[in-house]
């Protein structure tokens, strides 16, 4: 068979050991160790090594206990921890795989009082002040990193990632930002640069020289007077001479104000920046940041702008993502879509990690899909997420499966969500979605409006007709240019030039960024780096452009309601929120809580404010979109109940409040594993 990879599938001969392929799973912080179920975060690895990654990184494990991100971050802090560790490297080596050990040191960003930092500056991301650490506590951290690192060694690890980006604590010393020292710590670059050289240098010298060192690398900070790309070279160089084996890219600080990593961002938006290095160092590069195919990876690869890419989070939706592509099936990997949902969203909110594609993500040991003992058949209904989800996960454990939908095509609101800019991640979702039926051998019934009758000879019928709108009951709402969401996003009205959005959730959210909108910046990455004020960090510190950023105009004018008095937006993705609202911040959409709704005219929106219902207003608009919510649909439902035929309920006909994709798939696969 042709390898359709072979940049990507190649080995990396590192002199001393030999990866089996260019493809690094980067650092994830998933909760698991904190569990100290040392079996759960074993067969967490041990299934990606199976899957043919050629190395792993684990989740970041703090050097100390000032270090740590937060209280009780997982670390190697004794003989216990150090044996804990060998369950998880022995079980990657029996199952033919790399892993090296991430040391991390948040620095100021440790979200807990003990924080230290080369100077006493709060970050806008941690309420805690960090100590400013005196050459004993900076002695002693040097140390800690060390004994990490050699803790690991004996752990079975193969190598260590020294965490220098992000604006972790070794990036913290390298900027001017947060470093203000005048001692030999801090001022010229020789000395911001001393700390991070030191600790690898040291780490080296302690590990001896069979034994991975990667260092990551912030190679464009964009924060202010962050890093010019003449010290980022200096540097790469600098940790090639003390020692390091490979150098893997860091993008952006986690208090940047622009995404790196979330869906509207574009594919292999960073790549250049490693490119920019290649050649300046002896060492392998990883590039990194949105790679989320093999076909992106090996384009990356052949065109030289790194030797080996990093992926994490596609690595949560499919273990086998190199397995897969190295036979020919690229299209059966599950897709990282970027969304955060189920992995940072959680991470931030000190919830256990998973995938909204892959709800058995971190949940390896405890949602099994083992062959069903007596196969039945299964009649779905809804070709949405949660019933794809549970018409697969049912058929490939066995069970004859007919999974019926009205619509003529598979996917439900999901294509609604890939109309949004910013969000055509999802079209490789429904894509997937659709090889994955027919690999299971699920039969597809579309165009076919499922009744009571036709479903009542099953063994199990399951119900997944998703959501109806909600109806606001707005005086006026029925004149005609007042329109649903879903005639705006499936494109069967064009909305004028002033629009009011009545609702402010997840999809009153897409639907203005749909408005306001011409071509996606997220499918042109030069218009996208405009957008958010990113340069090539040779032309301006940290990569930041001294214009700012300058979006495209809006191609609307757009006002964002809600009737609750809160910040609209305030409930979105954890880690997400806040683009949204900047996106449609920066294309100038009104946004305004505490509406109260009174009448709509054909002149617009009469509204007033607050529980007084005080400072009556028209608002004037063309076109009035109504994003109010939803509510289960269960009319077939009730009609079964009518028959006396049992069903299950999933996804939004089961629960429409605060539906999303994540609740569906999740619902689907777990019924369907027990079913
Ligand atoms: P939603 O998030 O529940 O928001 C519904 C909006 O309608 C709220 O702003 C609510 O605000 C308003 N509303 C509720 N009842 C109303 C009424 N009777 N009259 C007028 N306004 C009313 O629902 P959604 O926006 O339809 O989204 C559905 C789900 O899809 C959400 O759970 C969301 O998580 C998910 N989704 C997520 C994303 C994402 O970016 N992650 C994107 C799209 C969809 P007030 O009650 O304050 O007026
Ligand atoms: Fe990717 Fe979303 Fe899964 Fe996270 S939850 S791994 S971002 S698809």
């Amino acid at each position: 068979m042709t390898n359709a990879y072979p940049h990507l599938l190649a080995p990396l001969d590192l002199g001393f050991t030999t990866l089996k392929n260019r493809v690094l799973m980067g650092s994830m912080h998933t909760g698991l160790e904190e569990t100290r179920d040392w079996n759960r975060v074993a067969e967490f690895y041990a299934t990606r090594a199976r899957g043919g990654v050629g190395l792993m990184v684990t989740g970041g494990m703090a050097p100390n206990r000032e270090g740590g991100v937060f209280p009780g971050a997982a670390g190697l802090f004794n003989d216990e921890d150090i044996a804990n560790h060998r369950i998880v490297t022995d079980r990657v080596h029996e199952a033919g795989g790399k892993i090296c050990m991430q040391i991390l040191h948040a620095g100021r960003y440790a979200y807990g009082k003990d924080c230290v930092a080369p100077s006493a500056i709060k970050s806008p991301i941690s309420p805690f002040p960090p100590k400013e650490l005196d050459e004993d506590g900076i002695e002693k951290q040097i140390t800690d990193f060390v004994t990490a690192a050699v803790r690991a060694r004996e752990a079975g690890y193969d190598g260590v990632e020294v965490m220098g980006s992000e604006g972790y604590f070794l990036n913290q010393f390298l900027v001017t930002h947060t470093n203000k020292r005048t001692d030999r710590w801090g001022g010229s670059l020789e000395n911001r640069m001393r700390l991070p050289i030191e600790v690898v240098t040291r780490v080296r010298e302690a590990v001896g020289p069979d034994f991975i060192i990667i260092y990551r690398l912030s190679m464009i900070d964009l924060v202010p007077n962050g890093q010019t790309f003449d010290e980022v070279v200096t540097l790469a160089k600098a940790i090639e001479a003390a020692g390091a084996t490979i150098l893997n890219t860091g993008i952006g600080w986690h208090e940047a104000r622009i995404p790196t990593i979330a869906t509207s961002v574009p594919r292999r938006a960073f790549a250049w920046v490693t490119k920019k290095l290649m050649g300046q160092v002896g060492i392998p590069l990883i590039t990194s940041n949105r790679i989320n195919t093999p076909q992106v990876a090996e384009g990356v690869l052949a065109e030289g702008c790194a030797d080996m890419v990093s992926m994490a989070r596609p690595f949560l939706a499919d273990p086998d993502f190199v397995a897969k592509a190295a036979v020919g099936r690229a299209d059966t990997i599950a897709p990282c879509i970027a969304c955060n949902q189920a992995c940072l969203d959680h991470t931030f909110s000190s919830k256990m990690s998973s995938c909204l594609v892959n709800p058995r993500a971190c949940a390896e040991t405890e949602l099994t899909v083992a062959p069903a003992a007596s196969p039945k058949t299964i009649a779905l209904v809804g070709a949405g997420p949660a019933g794809l989800s549970a018409a697969i996960t049912a058929a490939e454990r066995g069970h004859k499966v007919v999974l019926f939908d009205m619509a003529t095509e598979i996917g439900g609101q999901l294509n609604m969500a890939k109309q949004v800019p910013g969000k055509e991640e999802f079209h490789g979702l429904v894509d997937y979605f659709g090889t994955a039926l027919v690999e299971a051998g699920v039969e597809l019934r579309l165009g076919t409006a499922a009744t009571a009758d036709m479903l009542a000879g099953y063994d199990e019928v399951v119900i997944a007709t998703g959501v109806i709108p909600r109806d606001p009951g707005i005086p006026g709402q029925d004149l005609p240019h007042v329109v649903s969401y879903i005639d705006v996003l499936r494109g069967k009205v064009t909305a004028g030039k002033t629009v009011i959005v009545i609702g402010a959730g997840g999809i009153g959210f897409d639907v203005a960024e749909y408005l306001v909108t011409g071509g996606s910046p997220t499918e042109d990455l030069p218009a996208w780096m405009r957008e958010w004020g990113v340069t090539d960090p040779e032309q301006a510190r940290g990569g930041l452009s001294p214009d700012g950023p300058r979006p495209d105009a809006a191609t609307r004018a757009v006002t964002l309601l809600q009737r609750k008095a809160e910040k609209p937006g305030r409930r979105l993705g954890k880690t997400t929120g806040w683009i949204h609202r900047a996106t449609l911040q920066m294309k100038g959409v009104k946004m305004v809580g505490g509406v109260n709704y009174e009448e709509i005219t054909a002149e617009g929106l009469r509204v007033s404010y607050g529980e007084a219902r005080e400072n009556p207003t028209l608002l004037a608009a063309d076109t009035i979109v109504l994003c109010a919510g939803q509510l289960p649909e269960r009319s077939l439902a009730d009609a079964l109940g009518d028959l006396g035929v049992a069903c299950h309920i999933i996804g939004g006909a089961d629960v429409a409040a605060e539906l999303d994709a994540k609740r569906a798939i999740d619902q689907g696969t777990r019924l369907a594993a027990v079913l």
